[in-house]
């Protein structure tokens, strides 16, 4: 097997391109991969102040260590969930990622800085725990962002996950999810700008990069995330795409080019006047926390109520990673790169509940 641009040995096949690529070769694929989704849907512009939403699995560290290498100034957020042994590993791997580049790392933690936990706070409100998960993340994503006058908050969503998303909005014909599901959501009063760069990378590209470079991420799956159903549509869509390279792609690329748009157009016509794609509802402010809602206490701050924490964020401060003496040791391991498409490999749904 040979690489396809200077024929050395290959390392990998991407079967969607037909192309074998050495390492060298892989890389600089990924790289322009992700620079081709960053200009074709105006992601980012050079100058911009980036935050990198950080769960120490391979997407986020892959996009940030890309956008690092392509010149971005990049921060990244981590937020500690609470959740056993995973949250305990996972934030070493965003620690020392950060330290071994020299980055800025923010972190909160919900038990600390809210006082619950995913999975005991998710019981309590009567809630599924990735529900829970996913009100937190985005409310604390945003947050975050907007405090520290970021530009734009980057997600590590790769292909996999928004095509797993576009598979599920499809099957149920949920013309509003469609006519939200874009790569990039602009700015709006009380909300960040949201992109996804990584939309041309599959999550096979994400683990073999990061294998290829060195970048030691969390491989064990959240323990909540059994009977997801976006695992469900994933193996499905592996399925097809074993037996027909290039479908997957095909499938959410064709979507943003030939339907998107019209999926938007239709909602924006019946939305009432002033309605967004993004919210129909006229937005008024948490009474509590200032967040745009549209009820007096906001999701987060209900979520917090029920959960028995307290918002209390404000008053502590974020922290910046400077201070490891929290972690513990861990086992590295790395997971060798699998085939074009499995339908057991671990899949990581962290980013694609915590749709933005
Ligand atoms: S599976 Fe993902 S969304 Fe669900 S609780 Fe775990 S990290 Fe959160
Ligand atoms: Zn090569
Ligand atoms: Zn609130």
């Amino acid at each position: 097997m040979k690489c396809v641009v200077c024929r050395e040995s290959a390392v990998i096949d991407v079967r969607r391109a037909n192309s074998n690529f050495c390492s060298d070769h892989f890389v600089r694929f990924c790289q322009e991969q992700m620079s081709r989704a960053i200009r074709e849907f105006d992601m980012l512009s050079s100058t911009d102040r980036v935050l990198v939403a950080v769960s120490g699995g391979k997407d986020s560290l892959a996009v940030w260590d890309l956008l690092q290498r392509s010149g971005y100034q990049a921060d990244g957020l981590y937020l500690g969930l609470g959740i056993e042994d995973y949250s305990d590993t996972s934030v070493v791997f965003a620690r020392s990622f950060a330290q071994s580049r020299n980055l800025n790392l923010i972190e909160v933690d919900l038990p600390t800085d809210y006082g619950y936990d995913i999975p005991s706070g998710a019981r309590a409100a009567r809630r599924a725990p990735c529900s829970a998960c996913g009100t937190s993340k985005r409310h604390l994503f945003d947050k975050v962002a907007l405090e520290g006058s970021y530009d734009v908050l980057v997600t590590g969503h790769n292909l996999d996950d928004e095509a797993a998303v576009l598979f599920g909005n499809v099957l149920r014909w949920q013309t509003e999810y469609l006519a939200r599901q874009m790569p990039v959501l602009q700015a709006r009063p009380g909300f960040p700008k949201k992109v996804k760069p990584l939309i041309r990378l599959s999550e096979r590209d994400t683990a073999a990069y990061c294998i290829l470079l060195g970048i030691d991420y969390m491989v064990d799956e959240c323990p909540m995330s059994a009977g997801n159903k976006h695992l469900g549509y994933k193996e499905a869509l592996n399925s097809i795409e074993l037996a027909s390279p290039g479908t997957k792609s095909d499938f959410y690329s064709g979507f943003l080019r030939k339907a998107s748009e019209l999926f938007r157009s239709a909602y924006l016509e019946a939305a009432p006047q002033g309605g967004t794609t993004e919210s129909v509802e006229d937005l008024t402010h948490c009474v509590r926390c200032s967040a745009p809602s549209t009820s007096t206490l906001c999701a987060f701050c209900r979520l917090v109520e029920k959960a028995g924490g307290s918002v209390g964020a404000e008053q502590r401060g974020l922290r910046s990673a400077g201070d490891t003496s929290a972690a513990q040791p861990v086992r590295i391991t790395k997971r060798a790169v699998g085939p074009e498409v499995s339908t057991t490999a671990p899949l990581r749904p962290t980013e694609v509940e915590a749709e933005l």
